[in-house]
């Protein structure tokens, strides 16, 4: 069995769809399930229903109405129209999202509600998508997410509880897979209550790496507009390369820093059970694209990983003694209380740095928590770059001509922060 993962670009229109069903029937040998996300930009624009729809403002209409309008026309486009039932299923989501906005009770939360409107768009997407396959002699079986990635109950980065995720992808799936492709959604779950649960933006690619590892799958591949993954992002770096094998270590890392291709924390179910992960490219499918899996490639190319918005915050005793564990635990403890990240960080003798992305708020709410022991000195607006497995002649040309205010090296990679 494989699992494919398509995101929302490579369902983003009727001729992205049909590309992606001439994918799925290339595979057609092999039980197959297929994870796929909301269609194009559906996310943002539902988060932009939700918002207008709270603040009550008059456009939360019109917005509506686009995200209707966007369905349709890709309904109509792949000849779906006179699909009644398809009608009825699409008819019946925009029911209960209106339901929801409507709903909207002070005693909602906000990520209680984020998550029974936004995960709709997953539902739309893969409704559509089913109804498209089987039309078009790929037999496929819509399978709801909610009723098998069983998580806790915290609402936008939901914690998947995977004794009872593996039950009922088990019992739900196991049958069906050599008559028909299986077609879930990515990005959602739902808790104990069956209330619907998300998995944090972008997080399809975790949910393929659930299903792949909870079958046991051959390979999870993750299809995308890109060749693979790359060394740089190409948008900013015209030298970018592509990797033709990574080691899931390399992977997770470059992930783990900022880099946008994988999610975060789809390589570690994958690398427990040795499942190789391909990312490739759905406009050359024949391409081999990226293979990550157990291997030692020698002499990787470093990967440059940018993140811009960040702040750099410098702690200094008052009285200039030294920093000691007792300063350290009072910082950290504030940094946890204000559910801060904390993207790079280093200890001197008299002074303790780190960086944050930028958020005004709450670096001033750290500034009133620390200010009785440190002096608070911060920077905004810097970008940060991580270069992992460096060497002298990649940092020198990367290093040349840029303002720098700190830099770091630690085992493979190389951290410096500069003004932009
Ligand atoms: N649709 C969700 C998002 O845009 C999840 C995903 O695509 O991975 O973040």
């Amino acid at each position: 069995m494989k699992v494919f993962k398509f995101g929302g670009a490579s369902v983003k229109d009727a001729d992205a769809v049909r590309n992606m069903a001439s994918i799925i029937q290339e595979n057609q040998g092999t039980p197959l399930v297929v994870i796929v996300s909301a269609m194009g930009k559906t996310t943002n624009a539902l988060e932009d229903l939700l918002t207008h729809s709270l603040a009550k403002l008059n456009s939360k209409a019109a917005a509506l109405q686009q995200i209707v309008a966007f369905h349709q026309q890709i309904v109509d486009d792949l000849d779906l129209a006179r699909d009644e039932k398809l009608q009825a299923e699409i008819t019946g989501v925009y029911k209960e999202l209106n339901h929801q906005l409507n709903q909207v009770e002070p005693s909602s939360s906000y990520d209680f509600l984020y998550d029974q409107t936004v995960s709709l768009g997953e539902i739309l997407s893969s409704l559509i998508i089913a109804a498209y396959l089987n039309h078009n002699d790929i037999p496929t079986h819509w399978l709801d997410a909610r009723k098998v990635i069983k998580t806790d109950q915290r609402h936008r980065a939901a914690r998947v509880d995977w004794g009872a995720t593996q039950n009922f992808i088990r019992s739900n799936i196991n049958q069906l897979t050599d008559r028909e492709v299986v077609l879930s959604q990515g990005f959602i779950g739902s808790n104990a209550e069956s209330n619907t649960t998300t998995l944090g933006r972008e997080g399809s690619d975790f949910t393929g790496a659930i299903f792949a590892a909870t079958l046991s799958a051959e390979s999870l591949t993750i299809w995308k507009d890109v060749p693979g993954v790359l060394n740089a992002d190409p948008k900013k770096f015209k030298e970018a390369q592509k990797y033709d094998r990574l080691p899931y270590k390399e992977a997770a890392e470059m992930s783990y820093y900022g880099a946008s291709v994988i999610h975060p924390k789809t390589i570690k179910p994958l690398a427990e059970k040795g499942i190789p992960l391909y990312v490739k490219s759905f406009k050359n499918p024949q391409a081999p694209g990226t293979l990550i899996d157990e291997c030692v490639v020698p002499h990787l190319k470093p990967a440059i990983i940018l993140k811009d918005s960040q702040t750099v915050i410098t702690l200094k005793i008052s009285d200039f003694s030294f920093i000691n564990e007792r300063h350290i635990q009072t910082v950290f403890y504030q940094i946890n209380r204000l559910k801060l990240s904390i993207n790079f960080m280093q200890k001197s003798a008299i002074s303790f740095t780190i960086c944050m992305d930028d958020n005004t708020f709450k670096r001033e709410e750290l500034q009133d928590a620390l200010m009785d022991d440190f002096l608070f000195h911060y920077n905004e607006g810097l970008q940060l770059m991580t270069v992992i497995n460096y060497n002298q002649e990649t940092l020198d040309e990367l290093m040349a001509d840029k303002d720098i205010i700190i830099e770091q090296q630690s085992g493979n990679n190389f951290q410096m922060v500069y003004k932009c």
